[in-house]
């Protein structure tokens, strides 16, 4: 009989990519379905960066390349990581992986083993107590809430280090809850982190996705000793949808950059080779698609806001970044996993549930989506809700 490994066993599937698997299964089906859980921009990659690719095609790029990453790449990355975010980085401190899914995963393998401890605030994106797990650690969760904008305190990060504790994930701007932590708020962070001596990894995947002209600050700029136990993570799925290109970093130290580069080596090799061309094309290239779509997702957010404060019993934060609205369903007193089900199911309107992000009463709604679905769909929950109370 076929027995998975314990390791596996361990995790459950992402949720996420379930329940936009059955949206979309519905949609297939002729089914009228709005969907609101879509985790990728909804446009298409811009095509100076589809040509660079295409180009790389026609010359031949067609071979392995070097396990970490084509070295023009490489060095396009530490050149961003400068202007950008006022980091230095050499080519040699940077590793190009299968999206930042895989630097992340990579990085836990890499980094994390039995009785070590990995810090989580919550709600967090599905995957990080996954990878711990599937290293052999133990994820502590740090729950935070609507009224404190979802972010951890230096106090709460202070309160769950111990001489276990070897990784703090940092996710700003924030996968589900659109919280863009201050400057002032990650220097109180760092110093917690450097007070500890422990590494912190920074999630920067949604960086170039920001409203308001809310700052990015990257937790690595802030000085030395938060450079020398900074990790930091970005692709280009979000910034440049480039969702299915699968291209992401992790920036760190050379002995670190090492051996993840070992453990590549011997489970993914090189990432598409052609793929990388686009990524260069993608930070060398013009910039103006960032905002042309930072437009259309700050007047959704605009929409989808409106809305949602129309609707009695629920309530959310203004999201500073990223593309999701991290909505309140408390006041309904109904799990989070029933309420997106039943939406689906009657109104067929697809959300995620906040279970999903390890914290109950809350509910997902991404705006990676038309303005024409976006008002359709929110008719639809507020009827739902509205049937509901
Ligand atoms: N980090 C966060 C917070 C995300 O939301 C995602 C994607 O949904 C990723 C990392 C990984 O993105 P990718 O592997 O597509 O680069």
């Amino acid at each position: 009989s076929l027995t998975i490994a314990d390791r596996v066993n361990r995790v459950t599937p992402s949720m996420t990519l379930a329940i936009s698997a059955k949206a979309k299964a519905m949609k297939a089906e002729g089914l009228d379905v709005c969907s609101f859980s879509a985790g990728e921009p909804d446009f298409d990659t811009p095509d100076h960066i589809k040509a660079a690719a295409k180009q790389a095609l026609d010359q031949g790029k067609t071979r392995y390349g070097p396990a970490a990453g084509e070295p023009a790449l490489r060095r396009a990355i530490a050149q961003k990581l400068q202007q950008d975010n006022d980091l230095c980085y050499g080519p040699e401190n940077i590793i190009v992986t299968n999206g930042g899914k895989h630097s992340l995963y990579n990085l836990m393998m890499t980094l994390i083993g039995p009785g070590d401890e990995v810090i989580i605030p919550a709600p967090y994106w599905v995957s990080y107590p996954e990878m711990v797990t599937l290293a052999g650690g133990t994820p502590v969760i740090v729950p935070t809430d609507l009224a404190g904008g979802y972010k951890i305190t230096p106090e709460q990060l202070r309160r769950h280090i111990t001489p276990q504790t070897r990784l703090f994930i940092l996710n700003s701007p924030s996968n589900p809850t659109g919280t863009v932590y201050s400057p002032e708020e990650i220097k109180a962070l760092a110093e917690v982190v450097i007070e500890a001596d422990i590494w912190v990894v920074s999630d920067e995947i949604y960086e170039k996705i920001r409203y308001d002209d809310v700052p990015h600050l990257s937790i690595g700029a802030i000085g030395p000793e938060a450079y020398q136990r900074t990790l930091l993570s970005n692709g280009f799925a979000k910034a440049y949808a480039m969702t299915g290109w699968r291209i992401g970093y992790l920036a760190g130290p050379v002995e670190l950059i090492r051996a993840m580069n070992t453990l590549q080596s011997h489970s993914t090799s090189n990432v598409c080779t052609f793929a990388q061309y686009g990524a260069i094309a993608a930070l060398e290239g013009p910039q103006d698609c960032i905002a042309t779509m930072g437009h259309a997702f700050a007047q959704r957010r605009q929409v989808m806001l409106k809305a949602i404060h129309s609707i009695p019993g629920l309530s959310c934060a203004t999201p500073q970044g990223a593309f999701y609205l991290y909505v309140d369903i408390s006041a309904l007193a109904v799990p989070s996993l029933d309420f997106c089900s039943q939406l689906l199911e009657e109104k067929y309107v697809a959300t995620i549930p906040g279970v999903a992000f390890g914290a109950e009463g809350s509910i997902r709604l991404s705006y990676a989506t038309d303005l024409e679905t976006i008002e359709r769909g929110l008719e639809r929950l507020a009827a739902f809700v509205r049937s509901r109370s």
